[in-house]
């Protein structure tokens, strides 16, 4: 066996183990959990591309490796307090500056009558005040995603603490509302580490919840109904769940050399989606949720 295919084997069965490990944690993983897990292996297995990474650094930031991190949880599926029939929707990355996505997503859940949270980037939220406040205003709940939305592994409980305080400073200059302060925390790309749960500790806030995540950033508009799908059909089988679409992709120099280079930017076909998703499970004698505000 050459060096470099025995270093690949090895790395495959690091990969596993690291997988089953993520199993194991998660005993109530069925089939649409094992899914997610595969297609998480799926994603590392293009992920590396340590050819055109200069930084050795980054090397570690692959997937199996976030995954085998001490402490360290790839989308938690924390302990939702939701009842059966219920569905929690949240969009992540946003507001989306671009014109015509949030804005067309916050008429779809107007007209239908849906709260839903969103998990906004401080940086973000002070490009489109606006969006921030029609958000706000709508009831919507406003989850902190950070300032910078930038990539855990390295990120010490020091950073988290100013990403979270300054994302909230521009929520509360945005609003108008010096004591504003969010309730939530969504952790950047899905991964909560032990920096981040002292962060929170210290903040007394809490991770908001994600019970199936359909890998919507790797979806197109030509191809956008799987992912209306794949939630359509986790809520049937799981009688409801709290689900992520994104907004916006928030994108970073660090971004591109991590586990999920290969997303797509275009949101345009998240609106639509949301529509179709609402009336399906709103067909199906399912409610919707804001379950951050109850956090
Ligand atoms: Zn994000």
């Amino acid at each position: 066996m050459s060096g470099c295919s025995e270093r690949r084997s090895k790395r495959s069965v690091g990969l596993h183990r690291a997988a089953s490990a993520f199993a194991a944690s998660h005993r109530c993983l069925d089939s649409t959990g094992q899914m997610t897990i595969d297609k998480l292996l799926m994603t590392n297995r293009i992920q590396p591309r340590s050819h055109r990474v200069r930084s050795t650094s980054a090397h570690q930031f692959h997937l199996p490796r976030i995954m085998s991190l001490p402490g360290t949880i790839v989308w938690p599926r924390s302990r939702v307090p939701l009842e059966p029939g219920q569905v929690m929707l949240s969009f992540d990355d946003g507001p989306n500056h671009h014109p015509g996505t949030t804005d067309r997503l916050l008429d779809v859940l107007e007209q239908a009558g849906v709260l839903a949270s969103f998990c906004v980037v401080g940086r973000q939220a002070a490009r489109r005040p606006d969006l921030v406040q029609r958000i706000f205003e709508q009831g919507h709940c406003l989850v902190n995603h950070s300032q910078t939305h930038p990539f855990p592994p390295p990120t010490s409980s020091a950073r988290w603490l100013s990403e979270i305080d300054e994302c909230d400073s521009v929520l509360a200059n945005v609003l108008g509302q010096p004591d504003f302060r969010s309730s939530s925390f969504r952790p950047p790309y899905g991964i909560l580490t032990p920096s981040i749960r002292r962060a929170l500790r210290l903040r007394s806030m809490r991770v908001s919840p994600i019970t199936y995540y359909a890998f919507d950033t790797y979806f197109s508009p030509a191809n956008s109904s799987r992912v209306v799908e794949r939630i359509v059909r986790n809520a049937r089988n799981h009688g409801g769940g709290a689900y992520v679409l994104h907004d916006y992709r928030y994108r970073r120099r660090d971004s591109r050399r991590c586990a999920w280079p290969r997303s797509s930017a275009n949101r345009s076909w998240v609106p639509d989606a949301t529509r179709q998703i609402i009336e399906r499970v709103t067909a199906m004698g399912f409610s919707f949720v804001s379950l951050d505000a109850r956090l």
